[in-house]
């Protein structure tokens, strides 16, 4: 059975990237950029105040305390005054552009306006202090936002800056999910006997839906070949197929015999983790499969450690393997046995300024309230079987 690490290894290998379009900046949210933007102008675009006060000469205020008639205003908006006269001072607010020969700017706070037309600088100020320069956020020419970039409300913001209204970005994936397993029955009424409600699309759904793919899901789904085949073909079209149920080794267990019969190459089947050992992965074309163990826990779990990264490659991220991993001291001593990686949900909470966490009581692999009430996975590696508290582990937020 491959490991953890191979089976990431295998599915970043195969998943494509998908192509680019270009939205506007304010629908370029949650996406990846698909080219470096280049600004055209400087941002700032002109040198300014960077405080409320009076732009001078700075060599005027070398023997502070020192009077210097104050020649007019400039607020935020208007334009420069073209000159500063030699031991003047001009009034400007924050934001103004500086006066083009003034090289420094005193604050308010430094200073004393006397009646009339006079301020008293209190304080020297040197060369180029308190004033924000052309170009010095983004300068003319320069890429700010480089390709691979997740477009969220900052780079909005410098999208702004730049006057970039439209951007080129990576497709999302369009994701087809299939609920399958004859016991299950939609979550809205009484299931009769033998049935539970299918809580995985919501799960999955959700899950797809917050790696920004449009999701499309099929009718609930019998453990019946003919059944599975005509839903596998509805995902004709799409960047991705995502599946629950039906990939163990029961005798009704159709998935991967389904997905073969419909010219899938199956990658691998099986995972030595727990839990989540059934996952399946398989390939049509540039289209990835995959077809993930129908308890919960197992599902969300092989979502989050096999589907997530896939999803992530596609959608444009540089590095989609990275783990986010935070280190955090057991609270309680773990013991396993069998070899694999686990994935065990717990909860961290901070002991005197230190995180630590507490696995979940319940580990059992259909307990989604256990999994809903966990903040995070902690990821045990397969080589070790003896965790001691307060050791470090690490951890991966839900
Ligand atoms: P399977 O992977 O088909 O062997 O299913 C394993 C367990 O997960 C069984 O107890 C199923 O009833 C349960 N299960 C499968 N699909 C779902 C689903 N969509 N929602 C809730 N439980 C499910
Ligand atoms: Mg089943």
């Amino acid at each position: 059975m491959i490991s953890a690490e191979q089976a990431r290894a295998l599915i970043l290998e195969r998943v494509p990237v998908l192509g680019q379009v270009t939205v506007s900046a304010r629908r370029a949210a949650g996406r990846r950029l698909a080219a470096d933007v280049v600004s055209g102008s400087d941002v700032p675009p002109f040198d300014n105040a960077a405080m409320d006060g009076y732009a001078v000469h700075s060599s005027d205020t070398a023997s502070a305390p020192v009077t210097l008639t104050v020649a007019g205003v400039t607020a935020a908006g208007d334009p420069p005054a073209a000159q500063l006269p030699g031991g003047t001072a001009r009034e400007i607010m924050t934001g103004a552009p500086v006066p083009f020969d003034a090289d420094a700017v005193v604050q308010l706070e430094w200073t004393e306006r006397a009646p009339g037309t006079e301020v008293r600088v209190m304080r020297p100020v040197s060369p180029g202090a308190n004033i924000r320069r052309a170009g010095s956020d983004i300068a003319k020419g320069s890429a700010p936002l480089l390709k691979g970039r997740l477009v969220r409300a900052f780079e909005q913001g410098v999208l702004a800056s730049v006057g970039a209204g439209f951007v080129a970005v990576h497709r999302r994936p369009a994701a087809y999910f299939i609920p399958t397993g004859n016991e299950l029955t939609e979550p809205a009424g009484t299931p009769g006997p033998g049935k539970i409600r299918d809580s995985n699309s919501a799960v999955v759904t959700g899950l797809l839906e917050r790696e920004g793919c449009d999701v499309r899901r099929a009718p609930i789904t019998a453990d019946d070949p003919g059944r599975l085949m005509e839903a596998v073909g509805s995902a004709r079209g799409f960047d991705v197929l995502v599946t629950t149920g039906g990939v163990s080794a029961g005798r009704y267990d159709a998935v991967p015999g389904v997905l073969a019969a419909a010219g899938f190459e199956i990658v691998f089947h099986r995972v030595n983790i727990k839990p989540g050992m059934p996952l399946l992965f398989a390939v049509r074309g540039a289209t990835p499969a995959f077809s993930l163990p129908g308890n919960p826990v197992s599902a969300a779990v092989t979502f989050l450690e096999f589907v997530r990264p896939a999803l992530r490659k596609m959608s444009g991220d540089p590095d989609p393997g990275r783990r986010e991993v935070v280190k955090a001291r057991l609270a309680a001593p773990f013991r396993k046995t069998d070899g694999k990686r686990h994935f065990v949900r717990g909860r961290i909470e901070n002991v005197d300024g230190e995180p630590v966490v507490r696995p979940a009581r319940s580990q059992d692999s259909h307990a989604g309230s256990a999994l809903a009430a966990a903040d995070c996975l902690i990821i045990l590696p397969e080589d070790r079987s003896e965790f001691g508290e307060w050791e470090f582990v690490d951890t991966e937020l839900l």
